[in-house]
């Protein structure tokens, strides 16, 4: 870690320079803090269960053909990443409402919703990452209708690709955030998944029970924060501690 030139460090991870040109190393930290702030902690292991989760799910992804970030996981903490130019959005999908959709609305988390909503909120800390419509985010330039028509698209897919894949595991996904990036090659521009998508900006409850499994735990401390992380790997198939349950992928659950 210390060879690396370290490029910029986030609340959860670190970025490096990358061994070659165009590509960047990803560092998963196990700090954990609420998106405006007022908490912050540790979660013991977090960083080398979400760069494992991450991993799976965007090689996965990559499997139906939805392009990301991704090169290779290289050790417990680190992955290798395309260098890409983040579009400064956090896009939400959201099929069960939970979180500020709740407290905004006032619909009571665990409602299904009758449709999968998108929402977009500018990437601006400063500002507490306001909520945006998509009006303002061509006017402004942060992306162009095109841009928002592949987001919109590859979203959809991400939703129900994920939706599947974790209710497969006994997991109903509520909602999640994901983050795009321009990949450019020579002249040519794609729109790719960037970021992470892990517990720790996705809302997983059990289908059965619909305890948390997700960083809420944190958030309302609900306790057993690092179990719940433990449990989305192991469910997933992911988690080496498992015994029989191998590296392979989830273990269908009826
Ligand atoms: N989320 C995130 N980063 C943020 C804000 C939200 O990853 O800075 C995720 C969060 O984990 C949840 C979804 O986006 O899965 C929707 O979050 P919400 O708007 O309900 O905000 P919250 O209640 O988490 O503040």
């Amino acid at each position: 870690m210390a060879r690396r030139r370290q490029l910029y460090e986030g609340k959860a991870k670190v970025l490096f320079e990358g061994p070659e040109p165009g590509t960047l190393v990803q560092y998963f930290k196990d700090d954990a803090s609420t998106a405006n702030g007022t908490k912050k902690g540790i979660i013991t292991g977090k960083g080398v269960l979400n760069n494992r989760i991450s991993e799976y799910l965007m090689v996965r992804l990559g499997e139906i053909g939805v392009p990301t970030h991704f090169v290779r996981r290289l050790n417990m903490r680190e992955q290798l990443i395309r260098e890409v130019e983040i579009i400064p959005l956090q896009v939400v999908v959201r099929n069960v409402a939970a979180g500020s959709l709740s407290t905004r609305l006032g619909i009571p988390e665990g409602t299904r919703l009758p449709r999968s909503i998108i929402e977009y909120y500018y990437k601006n800390e400063a500002l507490n990452a306001p909520m945006v419509a998509e009006e303002h985010i061509t006017a402004f330039g942060w992306a162009n209708t095109a841009d928002m028509d592949d987001i919109v698209a590859l979203t959809l897919r991400v939703n129900d690709f994920l939706s599947g894949l974790f209710l497969g595991v006994g997991i109903t996904l509520i909602d999640f955030k994901v983050e795009y990036g321009r990949l450019w090659e020579d002249d040519d521009m794609r729109i790719v998944l960037a970021d992470e998508i892990s517990p720790d900006n996705c809302r997983l409850w059990d289908s059965k029970t619909n305890e948390k499994m997700d960083k809420d735990r944190f958030r309302r401390d609900l306790g057993r924060v690092e179990e719940a992380y433990q449990e989305v790997a192991r469910r997933l198939g992911i988690l080496p501690e498992a015994g029989s349950r191998d590296l392979k992928g989830p273990e269908a659950m009826q």
